[in-house]
């Protein structure tokens, strides 16, 4: 289906590359498939293919697409920016909510977990350029924000997500890479309570080699698996 799972393999190739260029052990990347704008059958061919996850932009269309059954048999993300009157479409529903950007969001979503007695797997998403139209805390009150976890035991913190501004020039987004991996591995080593850190999430189509060298531990990857989005 429109080259999905070579695509996939191509991908898969260029991270094993990307992996072993930077001394990191094989595997040690996981593959999101951003699957905003792809219908079921679509993301169904990505799962076929191997992805290790999909990550959904919009509350309706993940709604959508699980009533379709579309993502049986790989584990489901929110990757958009959440509404806090979307929250509760989404707690107990996916597997991680990778863009918590606030702690009224984030005590909204442990009140949920907790009504419904589940444990919710989270990411703050940071706002690494410190752009003012883009969603994120700032890099400053990452650690913060994380220090907060000790009141929410209904959630889980696994780890931080970030899209950095967008460049034009190859390897624009290194120094940006760069600094997430520190505050990741600052914060980690931190040990805050209900937080288990383990998830950076960084890098799409046109940067993910450059976030692999700089440390990610999860590619989210729309276009290159997909093709371009039909707007
Ligand atoms: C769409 C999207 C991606 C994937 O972007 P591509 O450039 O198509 O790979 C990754 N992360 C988020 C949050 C997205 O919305």
């Amino acid at each position: 289906m429109d080259h999905i799972a070579e695509n996939i393999s191509r991908i898969r190739e260029k991270m094993a590359l990307a992996e072993a260029r930077a001394g990191r052990p094989a595997g040690s990347v996981k593959l999101l498939a951003a699957t905003k704008m792809n219908d079921a059958d679509r993301v169904r061919a990505a799962i076929a293919a191997g992805v290790d996850g999909c990550g959904e932009n919009r509350v309706q269309e993940l709604q959508e697409k699980l009533a379709q059954n579309a993502y049986a048999g790989a584990p489901l993300h929110f990757i958009g920016h959440l509404q806090k009157n979307k929250a509760k479409f989404l707690v107990g529903q996916v597997d991680l909510i990778q863009s918590v950007d606030s702690l009224a969001l984030l005590s909204l979503i442990d009140r949920l977990a907790g009504e419904r007695q589940v444990k919710q797997d989270i990411l703050i998403e940071v706002n690494i350029g410190g752009e003012a139209a883009k969603s994120g805390v700032p890099a400053e009150q990452a650690d913060e924000l994380a220090g907060r976890m000790a009141e929410f035991s209904n959630v889980c913190l696994r780890g931080f997500m970030t899209i950095p501004p967008i460049s034009t020039e190859k390897g624009g987004n290194l120094r940006f890479f760069a600094k997430m991996y520190q505050l990741y591995v600052d914060i980690r080593a931190k040990k805050y309570d209900n937080t288990s850190i383990d998830c950076l999430s960084m890098g799409m189509s046109d940067d993910f080699a450059d976030a692999i060298s700089e440390g990610t531990t999860m590619i989210r990857v729309g276009t290159g698996i997909f093709g371009a989005r039909q707007y």
